[in-house]
């Protein structure tokens, strides 16, 4: 999901209803090798004859089964992925950097264009933007370039196998075999990501059963050969389910009058339009803010990179991945697929992102401190947010909520 870069998927995307809550998206890289291939292939033959048992419960045919499950290998790549994902964290502007570059959008422009009426007809249709669902596309798989070409069951099976994560993978593992028994497709075109993404706009087999729709007309929901029609609906069909509000931002970026109170920003905190108007908060270009209902400041960089008024559409986009920096970068895409303008603020570029070392370093620093996370894996949710803040107000800095080195070596 998330990003293509040297021949392979970094979770580039999303992974619709993918259960990866990183703060920002990571790149999966590869390491020394952690496994036994050979014997792990015994293992999970093993495992498939169990599950076989439980999908047939589950009213798998084993005509189905036989075609999808016959064979599989354990892949010890896909396990490699898993393990390291957490590990590379890019900063929100390099990740914006690629994301939406001009790249990405002059391609984007493109896409627009040569797929203007079935846009269209899917925004009538479900009443999503087109220039939304056209940015997640272009993240996704960078409008169809790069869908995947991992068997799709044999990633599911190891990770189910595997026990990380074993139930939500054997769920998934579970909703490949009915959408093969649905006959939507056949078991070799059954490909993807590494984590099960699948298709142009990388959506979880899950997803694909409760969202998936056959906008061709043609019998069958395909969101895995060339043409993108019944992907790109399926896409709107699935925002248009989590609730989007047609025509309205994401968010837009704002600026801040001097002496701000820096608390007030937390995703956490949502106030009436008219409330932030109040405090001094204005459009980047100094206009008066839109109403979209209520809203919240957002500082993904900290206090010195951009701000941004987020409404109820960001919250849709989380639905994807609840990255901040994805949802902005689809946001973005979008807004400069419409002609918008590029994020004015400029970001502290000379901050590096911390190691995942450093990430559960701080998360254990600042809970022994007294300002809880809420646990210690890794990642810059809410809470670690929170407790950033808590110890910043506590030592009279900016409480922005970043995590920054600084703020680690602050803690002792
Ligand atoms: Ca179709």
């Amino acid at each position: 999901m998330r990003i293509v870069l040297a021949g392979m998927m970094w979770c580039l995307a999303a992974c619709v209803a993918f259960a990866n809550t990183a703060e920002v998206p990571v790149m999966a890289e590869q390491k020394e090798g952690v496994v036994d291939a050979q014997g792990d292939t015994q293992g999970l033959q093993a495992w498939l004859a169990a599950f076989r048992v439980r999908a047939a419960a589950a009213g798998i045919s084993d005509a189905v089964m036989d075609s999808a499950l016959t064979g599989l290998a354990y892949d010890a790549d896909v396990i490699r992925r898993d393990r390291n994902q957490a590990e590379f964290t890019k900063t929100i502007w390099d990740y914006l950097d690629t994301a939406v570059s001009d790249d990405r959008v002059s391609n984007g422009m493109a896409a627009l264009r040569k797929q203007a009426a079935t846009l269209q007809k899917i925004e009538d249709t479900y009443g999503v933007d087109k220039e939304v669902v056209t940015a997640i596309w272009g993240l996704e798989s960078a409008y169809g370039t790069f869908r995947g070409s991992v068997r799709t069951v044999q990633s599911l099976a190891t990770l189910a196998y595997d026990g990380r994560r074993s139930a939500f993978f054997e769920g998934e593992l579970l909703a490949a075999l009915k959408i093969l028994q649905a006959g939507d497709t056949v078991a070799a075109n059954l490909q993807g990501s590494w984590a099960g993404a699948m298709g142009h706009t990388q959506f979880m087999p899950s997803s694909f059963l409760a969202y998936a729709v056959d906008f061709d007309g043609d019998g069958k929901r395909n969101i895995w050969g060339d043409d993108p029609t019944d992907a790109l609906a399926s896409t709107a069909a699935y925002l248009a389910g989590y609730g989007w509000t047609k025509g309205a931002p994401w968010g837009l970026e704002i600026t801040l009058p001097a002496g701000f109170d820096y608390d007030q920003t937390s995703e956490r905190v949502k106030k009436p339009v008219a409330n932030w108007q109040a405090m001094g908060v204005r459009g980047a270009d100094g206009a008066d803010l839109p109403d979209h209902g209520p809203a919240s400041v957002l500082l993904p960089g900290g206090a010195r990179g951009a701000s941004f008024l987020i409404f109820s559409n960001f919250q849709v986009i989380e639905r994807y991945n609840t990255a901040d920096a994805y949802v902005i970068a689809v946001g973005h895409l979008a807004d400069l697929l419409k002609g918008g303008a590029r994020i004015k603020s400029g970001w502290p570029r000379e901050l590096r992102a911390l190691t995942l070392d450093e990430r559960l370093d701080l998360q254990t620093r600042l809970t022994a401190a007294g300002f809880d996370t809420l646990g210690v894996d890794g990642k810059m949710g809410p809470n670690t947010i929170a407790a950033v803040k808590g110890f910043q107000k506590a030592r009279g800095i900016v409480p922005d909520g970043y995590p920054s080195l600084d703020v680690l070596n602050r803690l002792e």
